[in-house]
């Protein structure tokens, strides 16, 4: 099983980036429970025939859709470890959870926070921004809020996030009882960052009316374009204003790690609270989140409860409280650290940084082969390591097509389905003030400036021939 995942990993060029499932596999994994035993080897068979071929694909060089790390060797023999030691990393006096205690102050010390702050492994960033919001909303509402509730008529409180917020931001407000109607999108400037006039203006019109500013939510690296807002004016802002200063930084935050890339983050350390991934530009294999608090008090009130069955001492296994049950959702907890801590140590964290960095330089080559051509269109400036572009129709074009402008919207839709369907590249789409974009994230260290070649001949390819079928039946 082993070697196969090696020759996976080794070959993966040879094999499409992603393929259509084919129904008759589809329906064997409809079965019913198995009763019997089978011997290892003919469930693995099945693995490598029915599974490993049709998975999505980001271990794959020529993977940009979305934000997806593309995993590293380490990291799948960590997990093979971590697996055999099965450790719950909810609570106890064992050596694992020293092991996540030292990636947390790895992090402190590189987001320059301080030694009070606190840190825990959750899933991914959805859970951490979650994880943020609530410990906000408990420095908002005191810890009474655990057991009465938000009383949304007594207290009317309002958050902020840019316009190009991630969606599980909303989110968070939902689970937290705030409603996502309590979230202001503030419009971004033409870098697509938050717009801090607007920002402000919102801030006092709200308290006019009797809202409770309590949050702001900045992203460092925007889902769709990688726009990183402006940290340490929204630092000073939320000083002013009193409120918590959260960060996104899903995959932009260990941009960090990055000389090139750590000055444009400066304000990241002056969050209350920092969420981000090392499953994506850290190249950890899925799933690694990590949130850390400013107020590592605080975010204990947040979480910490007692129970007879978790009971504390000075001695045997249940020493070492707190323990990270104490700071999130989770009880039962895999051993996320482990992986992570492989992959600095084997790596070091300058290797990572650098990989992080060609995925940008990645980025700006793609760019100006974009501007180079007059076929493609750039639509979104490229901060860091996504590309979002279009094939470029002309109006006369449109024109001929009974969708007028919507037709190039279309029209690239079908494109990045082509080339998902070819199996050269795995671009997504997003709308890019209102125009349909093919968007390409850089996040994988394997992606070389040949993948990037590659998927830009497909986009120019795919488009000339629907603009040829197109004149053939109009
Ligand atoms: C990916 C991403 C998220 C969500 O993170 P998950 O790890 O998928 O839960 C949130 N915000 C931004 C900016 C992202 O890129």
């Amino acid at each position: 099983m082993l070697d196969d995942m090696f020759d996976y990993v080794e070959n993966i060029r040879e094999r499409p980036v992603w393929q259509p499932i084919p129904d008759a596999i589809r329906n064997g994994a409809h079965g019913r429970l198995p009763h019997e035993s089978s011997d290892l080897a003919s469930v693995h068979d099945a693995f490598m025939q029915t599974i490993l071929p049709y998975s999505a694909g980001n271990v794959h060089p020529g993977f940009m859709g979305w934000v997806q790390g593309g995993g590293t060797p380490v990291g799948m023999l960590a997990e093979m470890v971590s697996a055999g030691l099965n450790a719950n990393l909810g609570g106890r006096d064992q050596m694992p959870i020293e092991i996540e205690h030292q990636v947390a102050g790895w992090m402190r010390d590189l987001f320059g926070f301080p030694k009070s702050a606190t840190g825990i492994f959750v899933t991914g960033t959805s859970m951490a921004n979650l994880v943020g919001v609530l410990v906000a909303r408990t420095a908002a509402c005191g810890i009474a809020v655990r057991r009465t509730g938000v009383n949304l008529q007594e207290r009317r409180l309002v958050s902020y996030a840019s316009a190009g917020a991630h969606s599980s931001i909303s989110q968070a407000l939902e689970i937290a009882g705030l409603g996502s109607d309590s979230l202001r999108l503030v419009p971004t400037n033409d870098r697509f960052e938050m717009d801090l006039c607007t920002l402000e203006r919102l801030i006092e019109e709200d308290r006019r009316a009797g809202f409770e500013p309590f949050l702001i939510l900045g992203t460092a690296g925007s889902v769709d374009v990688g726009a990183i807002d402006d940290l340490a004016a929204i630092a000073d802002v939320a000083a002013r204003e009193h409120l918590w200063f959260h960060v996104d930084g899903a995959f932009g935050a260990l941009g960090m790690l990055a000389p090139e890339i750590a000055p444009r983050l400066t304000g990241i350390e002056r969050a209350d609270s920092l969420a981000f991934d090392f499953h994506k530009w850290g190249q950890v294999p899925y799933d690694a989140g990590f949130v850390l608090v400013r107020d590592g008090a605080l975010h204990r009130r947040t979480f910490a409860s007692s129970s007879a069955y978790l009971t504390r001492a000075n001695r045997a296994m249940n020493a070492g409280s707190p323990w990270p049950c104490d700071f999130g959702p989770d009880l039962s907890r895999s051993f996320r650290a482990l992986k992570t801590w492989f992959t600095f140590m084997v790596y070091g964290s300058d290797r990572i940084g650098a990989a992080i960095a060609r995925t940008c330089s990645l980025a700006q080559y793609m760019k100006q082969e974009i501007e180079a051509n007059s076929e493609l269109e750039l639509l979104a400036p490229v901060a860091l390591n996504i590309v979002c572009f279009r094939f470029q129709i002309d109006d006369r074009v449109e024109a001929m097509s009974s969708q007028g402008a919507s037709y190039s919207d279309a029209v690239n839709a079908e494109i990045c389905a082509l080339i998902q369907e070819s199996g050269i590249a795995a671009p997504s789409t997003t709308i890019i003030r209102g125009r349909l974009a093919i968007r390409a994230a850089i996040v994988n260290h394997r992606t070389a400036s040949e993948d990037v070649d590659a998927l830009l001949a497909a986009v120019v390819q795919f488009g000339r021939s629907r603009v040829a079928l197109l004149r053939k039946t109009s």
